[in-house]
């Protein structure tokens, strides 16, 4: 038996480590954790590794997570009508197999292989802080053990993948990594230095064009509603000519809510921050996408933003995408409230499905005018936020 397997049978009772979150265009994705938590940890609007200590995973435990996951998938593509393969198994047949239960790491390789096994994620929020040499260790060991694997694809900050040469970003491409998220949020000097993201407008653009000229897909994640009232033009504007100058492959907006847990809390409850309204925040994204002047992919697929449809490829879908946005601010107000409370219970993704499925659209007019009349406008607005707020 080569080294790194396991005897038949015994995969399926095992388990390797995942990380807690992923970019939604990977929830497809196998997800395999490279680093622990976050080595920076200071944003301000960011709760997910509060309070958690940041480490390295030694390279031999990651290569062992792998050939974990390859002996599931050996283990599971025995299976008659294999798991991975039709997709279509009884559940007598996953209960013979699975007499104890499916461990939670073999229920994801069963549904990454139900997905197509063509994707992997690397977990956790910034992987190019690795040693050049284990990133690429590890991204050969994955694509040897994982042949079906077809897109490899990491979170990493501008700071970190600034600090790498080329040339090292080019071995990193050519053992497997095929597409970094950064996080930009913001191309605006003072709002990147009040949310403590540890870089300047001109270190995202350095780093963005390292990517792409190590040959990488660039995922850029961008945040409307971070300048809150006091820097939201400035945040649209200058984010856009950041995006202009780098050239991603893809523009991820993701709006903001502030969790109890960030920091910016604090700022909001001490008067420090004010955050936008909803309506002011899709005027902020008409302005920004105006200001794009790219090609690129717009993806809105991120649940805090409240209009799906502003999605498209840059510079032919613009005029859809600014018509998505002109459909919801021209409602009028009574509909624009039914549209969010409905998109933030999950009923919409943008402003044409009121008029798809009248009924959904009644109940939602009639449950806001019980609650406004139990507890007037506040009431109605605290129902919005509280149901958006579930998500952070
Ligand atoms: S770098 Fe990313 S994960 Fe780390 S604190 Fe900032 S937003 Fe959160």
């Amino acid at each position: 038996m080569p080294a790194g397997e396991t005897a038949p049978g015994d995969a399926l009772a095992r388990d390797f480590e995942r990380g807690p979150i992923r970019p939604p265009s990977e929830a497809a994705s196998l997800l395999l954790r490279v680093t622990r938590n976050c080595p920076w940890n200071r944003c301000r609007f960011c709760a997910v590794y509060k309070k958690r200590r940041f480490s390295l995973r030694p390279v031999e435990e990651v290569l062992a997570d792998i050939d974990t996951v390859a002996a599931i998938v050996s283990e599971t593509r025995r299976i008659p009508h294999g798991l991975g393969q039709s997709g279509a198994v009884s559940r007598a047949v996953v209960a013979r197999m699975f007499p104890g239960g499916m461990t939670d790491a073999c229920r994801s390789v069963v549904a990454w292989l139900r997905h197509g096994a063509g994707a992997c994620f690397l977990q956790d929020a910034d992987n190019l802080i690795l040693g050049t040499d284990d990133l690429v260790r590890i991204l050969a060991y994955l694509k040897q053990r994982l042949p079906d694997v077809r897109r490899v694809t990491t979170y990493a900050r501008s700071r970190t993948v600034a600090r790498k040469s080329v040339e090292a970003l080019k071995r990193i491409r050519e053992a497997g990594l095929d597409r970094i998220h950064i996080g930009l949020e913001t191309g605006h000097d003072p709002l990147l230095k009040f949310i403590k993201k540890g870089v300047d407008a001109e270190g995202q653009v350095e780093a963005g064009r390292r990517v792409i000229e190590a040959g990488m897909e660039l995922s850029e994640y961008v945040m409307p509603g971070l300048g809150g009232q006091a820097m939201w033009r400035e945040h649209a504007v200058d984010t856009a000519l950041a995006i202009n100058r780098i050239h991603p492959h893809f523009i991820r907006l993701r709006s903001l809510r502030v969790p109890r847990r960030a920091p910016l809390f604090e700022e909001m409850a001490a008067g420090r921050f004010t955050p936008q309204t909803d309506d002011e925040v899709v005027a902020e994204i008409r302005l920004f996408i105006e200001s794009l002047d790219v090609s690129a992919i717009v993806a809105s697929d991120h649940l805090m933003n409240l209009l799906e449809g502003v999605s498209g490829k840059l510079p032919e879908d613009r005029g859809g995408m600014l018509a998505v946005i002109d459909s919801y601010l021209n409602m009028p107000g009574a509909e624009r409230q039914i549209y969010r409370f409905g998109r933030r219970g999950g009923a919409y993704r943008d402003p044409s499905d009121l008029k798809r499925d009248p009924d959904t659209r009644e109940r939602i007019r009639q449950t806001l005018e019980a609650i406004r009349s139990d507890h007037g406008e506040q009431g109605v607005e605290a129902a919005i936020r509280d149901l958006a707020d579930r998500y952070v």
